[in-house]
């Protein structure tokens, strides 16, 4: 039986019920369903809530990536076949993003430490094509620092941010969407801050490309049945919207829960065998809170047997996906380490109490695996 599940989505929402309830009627009577009022609400608590000048609300985490991209393209920034630095343990949906404009993605390793990109090996990648860094805040943690950004300058690449993991983090007080020149939130229902369906946004400082990346997701259109761009219908629904602002309202509550329970893991397991999650650089968020174990599956049954689920993010890294043969011949020992032992321990406030963590702890504390 499972006695501490990994993740409960209802139980989420339950805790958020009547607001979210109230917030659906208001847009079910409002007769406004795709942008309007609530939306544009929505995007000034987003870039408020991390110091952005710009943010735009639109339909999901990947098409904030690509329409990122797909910004900097129309603005003469990049072109196909240029190079894009990304980390080689990502989640999919980043190196996505980038293949799907043509870019050319260069994988980066990241530490074992940080799990993060290594910024010590970037400026070896860059070549005359590189054009962004992609950095990317994994498990919550922030991917930035003074070297990332002075060899973006010296290079003159742009830092584009997937904070799809990391909303709420901060680097010296400076926020995760406000670090480097743009970036990209997904709002999927697993995210820190999660909508009841797709939703995500972009941030940016960069009037132009904020203008460029609400008209692409508009048809390419900002002035009603004019195309300035061949663009695509990636807008941020209303109810969506609605959603999030009841969400966004209670980040810091939601960061707070997570980072409690990250404190008693932190404090409380220590087992040979498990190697734990280290906050180095920055204001961690803690979207996930990964351990590392070398028999990872004997060690995921072990937990299913005492009732805590577990889970892997991400058991394959994207140079080892069937879609990506083209890279599968890349030698990233780091990111294969990591997808070999890496296990996700339940970290969402609304499931697990400090309490429970403190019972996970023990029964982490027991495992043997001779
Ligand atoms: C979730 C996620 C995305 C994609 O977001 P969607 O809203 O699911 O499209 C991109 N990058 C990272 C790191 C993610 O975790």
């Amino acid at each position: 039986m499972i006695r501490y599940p990994f993740l409960d989505l209802a139980k989420v929402t339950a805790s958020y019920a009547c607001e979210l309830k109230e917030a659906c009627n208001r847009v079910i009577d409002s007769g406004r369903y795709v942008g309007g009022e609530e939306v544009e609400t929505f995007e000034t608590m987003l870039a408020s809530s991390c110091g952005a000048a710009y943010a735009v609300g639109v339909a999901n985490g990947l098409d904030a990536l690509r329409l990122i991209l797909r910004g900097y393209v129309e603005l003469g920034e990049m072109k196909p076949g240029d190079e894009v630095i990304v980390p080689s343990n990502t989640y999919i949906a980043t190196v996505l993003a980038v293949t799907d404009m043509g870019l050319t993605p260069v994988f980066v390793e990241p530490s074992l430490v940080t799990m993060n990109i290594d910024d010590t090996l970037i400026e070896a990648a860059v070549t005359p094509r590189t054009r962004a860094i992609l950095t990317v805040h994994l498990y919550g943690q922030p991917a930035y620092s003074r070297l990332m950004r002075d060899i973006a300058a010296r290079h003159g690449l742009k830092v584009i941010e997937d904070n799809a993991q990391a909303i709420g983090a901060s680097v010296d007080g400076m926020s995760t969407g406000h670090l480097g020149d743009a970036a990209a939130f997904s709002f999927y229902p697993t995210k820190n801050i999660g909508a009841i369906g797709d939703a995500g946004a972009v941030t940016t400082d960069d009037s132009r490309l904020a203008d460029a990346v609400r008209a692409l997701a508009n048809y390419g259109s900002s002035r009603r049945y004019h195309n300035i761009y061949q663009g695509y219908n990636s807008r941020l629904d209303t109810i969506q919207a609605a959603m999030l602002k009841v969400r966004l309202a209670r980040l810091e509550e939601e960061t707070e829960g997570r980072r409690a329970i990250a404190a008693v893991y932190g404090g409380n397991i220590v087992n040979d065998r498990v190697i734990l999650p280290a906050e180095v650089t920055g204001r961690h968020v803690w979207h996930q809170y990964v351990v590392r174990v070398a028999d990872r599956d004997r060690f995921r049954a072990y937990m299913l047997d005492h009732g805590v689920g577990t889970d892997v993010n991400y058991p394959l890294s994207p140079h080892r996906q069937p879609c990506y043969k083209e890279y599968s011949g890349l030698s990233l020992p780091i990111a294969d380490k990591l997808a070999a032992e890496v296990v996700s321990l339940p970290v969402n406030p609304a499931c697990t109490s400090p309490d429970d963590a403190l019972a996970i702890s023990e029964i982490v504390n027991n495992y043997r695996n001779d």
